[in-house]
């Protein structure tokens, strides 16, 4: 056993479905923007730019059943319901029609946002992490195995009143080709999460609001806000 100086922090982790296997996580990758309807009905190649990346450190994923309080510094604390992949592979410069062969299973995950930091971080041209990068901002439903990417029907309602309704097609990058970006960026690695974007009607949460969201064969991933 290796003497630490300090306790050794808890390897973070994710249930399985249909398993008594965790998911161990080791990073967690973000892409901005990616649903892209309106752009894409108004004649635009929303792939004209390539997609923006940013990371959530892995310990602020929280498992099913874990306490999701109200963030320190924001009074404008946001929900983005996504798809996320779960990576159990690696690789770097991986092509698109290889990237699925990395893919352990999808699950449902909340990105969850201090607009307010993030807005301001924007526009001093800073980086984002103390609007995305916070304690506890990355709950996650079980990971479901299976690699080909589910389709259909992303959600997300609060207090029972739907506020999110997007359809996985609507995706700008696909999963293949967010991968793929991604390896273009970083090396990979098994236990690296990707949420993959949000569609239209991101808002406000306030303490007290049950949160449930749901993302179409991947998972179902809900908690009350402290
Ligand atoms: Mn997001």
């Amino acid at each position: 056993m290796t003497d630490y100086a300090v306790p050794a922090p808890a390897q973070p982790s994710l249930p399985i479905e249909g398993s008594a296997q965790r998911f161990p996580v080791h990073r967690i990758y973000c892409i901005g923007r990616n649903y892209g309807k309106h752009v894409k009905e108004m004649g635009g190649d929303p792939k004209d730019q390539p997609p923006v990346f940013f990371m959530k450190p892995a310990d602020a994923v929280v498992p099913p059943g874990g306490a999701v309080p109200y963030p320190l510094a924001t009074k404008n604390f946001h929900h983005e319901i996504e798809l996320v992949v779960a990576l159990k592979g690696g690789g770097a410069n991986v092509p698109a029609d290889k990237a699925l062969g990395l893919v352990f299973g999808y699950a449902a995950g909340i990105d969850l946002t201090r607009r307010d930091l993030q807005g301001l971080a924007k526009d001093a041209g800073a980086p984002w992490d103390s609007g995305k990068g916070f304690d506890n901002s990355a709950p996650c439903s079980a990971i479901t195995p299976g690699d080909a990417p589910p389709s259909g029907k992303i959600t997300l309602s609060i207090n029972g009143v739907a506020k999110q309704d997007g359809d996985l097609g609507d995706m700008i990058w696909s999963v293949a080709e967010i991968i793929a970006k991604a390896s273009e960026l970083w090396t990979l690695q098994p236990g690296d999460l990707i949420f993959t974007g949000t569609p239209d009607g991101v808002g406000p949460l306030l303490a007290g609001d049950r949160v449930v969201g749901e993302v179409q064969g991947a998972g179902r991933v809900e908690f009350t806000v402290g």
